[in-house]
């Protein structure tokens, strides 16, 4: 496998130059590459280059969190306004332009291949702004905390929140969770997923009990065994990082 600078040796089609950034061009010349894939999206061809290389663990900061991933919980957490700023009007506005324009223009035209290649790139815009966003964020949750501890995705709740559920649709939180697992990896801290089945919001934190009670509606509430008030979301996130954390000490 040959990567210089501009070129890449590829079985079948030897060299072909190729792009990426300064940082990914550092990494390929300082690592073992072992293997090279060829992909074809939007139009694009992506060379997938598989390397062994060092990372520096980020330091300990002596902090750990449990997170209730719903997408305001997010927000509020890291304070980033990464997600709530994320806007995609505009390329969504083109993709629909596009798209249109393709349906009109006879298939595989001349015509219509001009207008596919505008659509492709006003896709690839969108789907860039968005994992950009994603590894901002969970570079930075990895960076701040030591554990994190999160529950499994409950898409179903937080598609309840009318305010935030266009932006949901928009992003894959899923594809977020993932980034958070490997980077906990690559940068010596701990990620733990906890079951889905969890009563993270129905236990009161100070004494264990279930309230079988408690409502979505009731953001804070008294617990009946111990009379502790308890705020909702502040009572969730700590009982996913209690039970991460004994997780973690009985593994
Ligand atoms: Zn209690």
């Amino acid at each position: 496998m040959k990567i210089s600078n501009r070129r890449i040796r590829l079985a079948k089609l030897g060299y072909v130059h190729y792009r990426t950034s300064k940082e990914y061009k550092k990494l390929l010349k300082n690592s073992k590459i072992n293997n090279v894939t060829v992909k074809k999206e939007n139009g694009k061809y992506y060379a997938i280059v598989n390397v062994v290389t060092e990372v520096e663990e980020l330091k300990k900061t002596g902090e750990n969190i449990g997170i209730d991933l719903g997408l305001k919980t997010l927000v509020t957490l890291f304070n980033t306004q990464e997600i709530a700023n994320l806007d995609l009007s505009q390329e969504e506005a083109m993709i629909k332009k596009y798209q249109k324009k393709l349906s009109r223009k006879k298939y595989m035209s001349k015509n219509y291949q001009k207008t596919l290649k505008k659509y492709h790139k006003w896709v690839d815009r969108k789907n860039n702004k968005i994992k950009n966003t994603y590894h901002h964020i969970s570079k930075k949750i990895v960076e701040n905390y030591d554990i994190i501890s999160m529950e499994d995705l409950n898409i179903k709740g937080m598609f309840q929140n009318k305010k935030w559920s266009h932006k949901l649709q928009q992003i894959s939180l899923y594809t977020l969770l993932q980034m958070i697992k490997y980077k906990a990896e690559w940068y010596g801290k701990k990620f733990i997923q906890i079951d889905r089945y969890y009563p993270s919001s129905k236990k009161c934190r100070h004494c264990g009990k279930i309230n079988h009670e408690l409502k979505l509606h009731m953001r804070k509430w008294k617990c009946p065994n111990c009379n502790k008030i308890n705020h909702r979301d502040i009572n969730a996130s700590i009982n996913i990082l209690n039970e991460g954390i004994r997780i973690i000490s009985s593994e």
